[in-house]
């Protein structure tokens, strides 16, 4: 039976190009898992887009003297240019300036309000008269209250490293043009989180056991030492969400509140664009549906707390707004495969210092399945991981080429020349065949099971050792050498391989979709394994939007074992992966940090 799987990724923010870090935390262990199941057959909805309001964006466009809404969407364009290049396949790709997005997320707040979770409080906050607007807690710096220090952020010493009170910090500035901030009464809205802890609590246990303890012990952890406090949930500021409550001009939905909300209204966009409105409930109204949160550490909390504290307090009342159903609850997450950081030569990644590896930037030098595969082998999923160069490229020569790229090619290559671009008539399989054959066919259920369990480390691992075990048959069976005395003999070996390889393309096929297509295309095969992206523009009420879309294949790849028939025509095999000189070390090592 097909399953309804949302694979929901984690939204970029719109101040900054994406990185290797960003890509192994989130966007590719969800494209990932979503080729896996659309290969097994199973309906998935993959979704994100541009987180694209808050004060960061504001500030950044009134520094570049740019209208915000150019800012946010040029960061955008290139989130979309990446995702193409990198064969991340979003079903939609969008952003939070949408009407359809404003809409959704002022339901959501609107049904809070009316179930009694949200009320208000007036708190001084730091006023800027120069910029005319209230500074967020990170843009006002000053004295600490505590130690003296003269950096202190309002929120937060980072030389004694207390937690401030704002209000209390001295000699404050603004960060943004160096004025002093006033202190002025404001009201907001606030989420009333401890009405909803039990309820969490709850949610959390019951993922017990198959969660990531990484994830489930800091949630739990943070709630047992904090409980779950209040949080505002607007705040004052012309670039988001309004408020949708009358006489709360001038004021936004909080981004952290507005931007989860996004999982949401991405699938309603995507089924109204796909032209069947109402199948996102597929996703979010099928208790059985299992719906895939892929985020970084930084995140945890807000999709293993917060996001499921909305969802449950919005209970039934959001259908209201459709006037179509009643009595049902919005699906919760099943799983949140949060990942933990990649690290880069040993520093933390910083876009500021130009300690990065950009993502687009490394795709003008490179391919992009070496990158798929590095990022996959190496994936921080239970403890931080590092990209070292030298790593980067051993790994591309002795794992990826030595032991897959050059199977797949030599045996490709040894075929098509001897056997006149098709595959060999083997005659009957002797039984090493058919072990080896039988060996590889179970890679669906052992590779499978790993991706079921969102372990794509130990995934990736499975299928490479099937490779391993293929090169270990042909050294055996030498039909290189065994073709000149035993055509016949060679014969069976070079279709066995095939046979193995064939399979061995699709176990592959989640990580590295570019190399095991044009591998499926040597192999004869007429219809492609995977879909395409491609844009659309989008026009609402707020002018237009260029969204990422996905076209599946008519008659696409399937999570089963390759039927390569003998005799079957071939097409000329090109090389698959590139050897990567050493040199490659100290050139990229000497880009860092400039
Ligand atoms: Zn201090």
């Amino acid at each position: 039976m097909p399953e309804n799987i949302l694979i929901a990724v984690a939204w970029p923010y719109a101040n900054a190009e994406i990185h290797v870090g960003n890509i192994t935390g989130s966007h590719l262990p969800g494209d990932i898992i979503a080729r896996y199941h659309r290969l097994k057959g199973d309906n998935v909805l993959m979704v994100s887009g541009t987180d694209s309001h808050g004060t960061p964006v504001s500030l950044k466009a009134d520094s570049l003297g740019k209208p915000v809404e150019e800012v946010y969407k040029q960061y955008h364009d290139g989130f979309l240019d990446l995702y193409r290049r990198l064969g991340i396949h979003y079903d939609l790709f969008t952003t939070t300036h949408t009407e359809n997005h404003f809409k959704v997320s002022q339901d959501i707040f609107l049904a809070l309000k009316h179930n009694g979770y949200l009320y208000t409080k007036t708190t001084s906050q730091w006023y800027s008269p120069s910029s005319r607007r209230f500074l967020p807690d990170r843009y006002v710096e000053g004295t600490c209250y505590i130690c003296g220090y003269e950096g202190a952020r309002s929120d937060q010493c980072d030389k004694c490293g207390n937690v401030l009170e704002p209000e209390k910090l001295l000699k404050p500035r603004s960060k943004v043009d160096g004025s002093t901030p006033e202190l002025c009464d404001t009201e907001h809205y606030y989420l009333d989180l401890s009405k909803l802890e039990p309820a969490v609590v709850e949610f959390l246990r019951l993922r017990q056991g198959y969660m990531r303890e990484t994830v489930i012990g800091e949630s739990l952890g943070k709630i047992e030492s904090e409980g779950l406090r209040p949080r505002p949930i607007t705040r004052d500021l012309d670039w988001g969400v309004p408020v949708p409550v009358e006489g709360w001009d001038g004021k936004c939905l909080y981004v952290w509140f507005e931007a989860v909300i996004g999982y949401l209204s991405a699938s309603i966009e995507w089924a109204r664009l796909n032209g069947t409105p109402a199948a996102w409930k597929a996703w979010w109204f099928d208790p059985a549906a299992k719906a895939f949160y892929f985020i970084g550490k930084d995140n945890i909390f807000f999709h293993t707390s917060l996001w499921p504290a909305q969802l449950m307090g919005t209970g039934e009342q959001f259908m209201e707004t459709f006037a179509e159903e009643t009595g049902q609850r919005l699906t919760l997450p099943y799983d949140v495969p949060a990942n933990q950081f990649m690290n880069l030569e040993g520093q933390k990644i910083s876009g500021s210092r130009n300690w990065a590896v950009w993502g687009r930037d490394f795709l003008t030098r490179y391919d992009p399945d070496p990158l798929r595969y590095y990022l996959t082998i190496n994936m921080p999923e239970m403890r931080d991981t590092d990209w070292d160069w030298a790593e980067f490229v051993a790994r591309n020569n002795n794992e990826l080429v030595a032991t897959w790229g050059n199977l797949a090619n030599r045996v490709l290559a040894f075929n098509y020349k001897n056997w006149d671009g098709h595959a060999p008539e083997p005659g009957d399989l002797r039984p090493a065949d058919k072990e080896l054959i039988a060996a590889i066919e179970a890679g669906f259920h052992s590779v499978g099971k790993e991706l079921d369990a969102v372990h794509l480390r130990a995934a990736l691992q499975e299928a490479l050792r099937l490779a391993a075990v293929v090169n270990k048959y042909l050294d055996q069976t030498a039909p290189w050498l065994a073709i000149k005395t035993d055509k016949a003999g060679a014969a069976r070996s070079v279709y066995t391989a095939l046979r193995a390889i064939d399979s061995l393309k699709v176990l592959f096929a989640p990580f590295l979709p570019f190399t095991c297509e044009k591998l499926h295309s040597y192999l004869g095969y007429e219809t492609p394994l995977f879909g395409e992206g491609y844009m659309e523009t989008v026009r609402d009420a707020l002018g237009e939007h260029v969204v990422l879309r996905y076209r599946p294949p008519k008659d696409g790849g399937a999570w089963r074992p390759g039927e390569l028939q003998p005799g079957a025509a071939l097409r000329e095999p090109k090389l698959l992966f590139k050897k990567l000189e050493e040199s490659v070390v100290e050139e990229e090592r000497g880009r860092l940090g400039k």
